[in-house]
């Protein structure tokens, strides 16, 4: 008897307990299509989520209540009455999204649809971790002191990282950062009290691109992060490609040159060693005799140095190899080229573009598009704020 009312509670406990599951993704369903396809009526959001016209009027209540939904007047009648139309709120709350490159880091602050309310940026001088935290403790600090007063205040930080990171958010290695076994989500948890996620850069990059740039009709789309180091996000089907841990994607590492130089991973001739930020700075290095950066190259290569708009060619070229590789592996529909090497578009595109018209397969280059990223390097700190947006929201 006893065994049999404790039963019957577990079951009643596990079907209310299904319900309320149930009910969540009815709610995230009816959000997530209002935010997607907004102004809405709530005929509309019925067809497009198949829920019936009473479940969707009653979670619409509750989000209108929890101020992520609000009315706006009457929409176009299909005969009868003028619907009420249905928008999301997206100023219930502001997101904040850091971008640690590895001599910067950058920040957004945004509102729930990923528009940039305030921007910050500073140089790193340094990647000692101890001094980056500082910087990155006092971009956020200046972000979280200017965010607008909303229902739901910050609703967390995101983060991208040039580096493999757990899923958990600890950073296992940044090569370029010299960082390894690294707890940024939780130090930064425990000092802001809010929500942390950390992701690899190049994948809130691809992220970002996806959502805002160029990537919005793209369903397998290469985005390649191009700064001091290289990083990858493999976007297939419209999602983030992880592989088994969440390490995907470290193209920067890819051997391109059999007995090649010595990278920080500890491997010989990996790809950004030829095609990155670091190899324009170190190509300019050996010509020059002087430390120059990417800035000052670029200015000696609108001045038409001849030297310097070669560097920009040779590794326009090798970044165009290392693609070529990739583009024959996933067969994606869209590359784009982001983070700092964007800006010197002017003269690595014409290179990039021959090297991989003359080694990628002719088949896999029939339907490819090759795209610089007009977001700079936004669009990781706006990728990584709108991923904490998602979570805040799922
Ligand atoms: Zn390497």
């Amino acid at each position: 008897m006893i065994v049999q009312l404790i039963y019957k509670v577990v079951l009643q406990m596990s079907i209310t307990g299904d319900q309320t599951y149930i009910k969540q993704m009815n709610k995230n369903l009816v959000l997530h299509s209002i935010r997607r396809e907004a102004p809405l009526s709530r005929a509309q959001v019925s067809l497009s989520t198949g829920l019936n016209k009473g479940t969707v009027s009653s979670l619409v209540a509750e989000l209108i209540d929890e101020n992520l939904v609000y009315e706006i007047g009457p929409g176009k009648s299909s005969g009868g009455r003028r619907p009420v139309m249905l928008m999301f709120q997206n100023k219930a709350g502001a997101s904040i999204g850091i971008d640690i490159g590895v001599n910067y880091i950058s920040g957004v602050l945004t509102d729930l649809n990923g528009n940039v309310l305030e921007k910050k940026e500073t140089a790193l001088q340094n990647t000692n971790y101890r001094l980056v935290f500082a910087e990155i403790v006092k971009i956020t600090e200046d972000l979280i002191a200017v965010a607008p007063a909303t229902p739901y205040g910050v609703v967390g930080i995101g983060v991208g990282v040039p580096g493999i990171v757990d899923d958990h958010g600890n950073i296992l290695l940044a090569p370029n950062l010299d960082w390894q076994d690294v707890r940024l989500k939780e130090e930064m948890e425990d000092y802001f009290q809010l929500p942390v996620t950390v992701e690899n850069e190049a994948n809130a990059g691809a992220y970002g691109e996806m959502t805002f740039g160029q990537g919005k009709d793209s369903d397998t789309m290469l985005f390649f992060s191009v700064g001091i180091g290289i990083g990858s996000g493999i976007i297939v089907d419209k999602s983030i490609f992880r592989g088994t841990k969440g390490f995907a994607g470290e193209v920067g590492h890819m051997s391109v040159e059999m007995n090649g130089a010595k990278c920080s991973c500890g491997n010989r001739g990996c790809w950004e060693l030829y095609a990155s930020e670091k190899a324009i700075e170190n190509e300019a290095k050996n010509f020059y005799n002087e430390e120059l950066r990417l800035e000052d190259l670029l200015k000696k290569a609108d001045e038409k140095e001849a030297g310097a708009i070669r560097i920009f060619h040779g590794v326009g070229e090798n970044l165009g190899i290392g693609i070529a590789n990739m583009i024959n592996v996933y067969n994606p529909d869209l590359v784009v080229i982001g983070n700092r090497i964007a800006k010197s578009k002017l003269w690595i595109e014409n290179p990039l573009k021959r090297a991989v018209e003359t080694r990628a397969l002719p088949f896999h280059q029939q339907n490819v598009k090759i795209a610089f990223s007009e977001m700079n390097s936004d669009g990781i700190a706006l990728g990584a704020a709108y991923l904490m947006v998602e979570t805040f929201l799922a």
